[in-house]
């Protein structure tokens, strides 16, 4: 399976690590550091706890 998707703001490629833990996500790590990411906290959405989700974007970024 082809996963494979622009950061929507500035166009770089998201790693494929972030999209197999958030495939919802448009922003790459770094806009969704400085601009805020556009899932979080849609905690039915993501199905898991925030933190466990802020646990899993901060293992992401690594
Ligand atoms: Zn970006």
């Amino acid at each position: 399976m082809a996963l494979k998707r622009r950061c929507e703001l500035c166009g770089k490629l998201i790693p494929i690590e972030r999209l197999e833990v958030l495939p919802q996500t448009k922003r790459c790590v770094e806009c969704a550091r400085e601009n805020g990411s556009d899932i979080t906290g849609r905690r039915t959405v993501i199905g898991m706890d925030i933190d466990t989700y802020k646990d899993l974007l901060r293992a992401v970024r690594t």
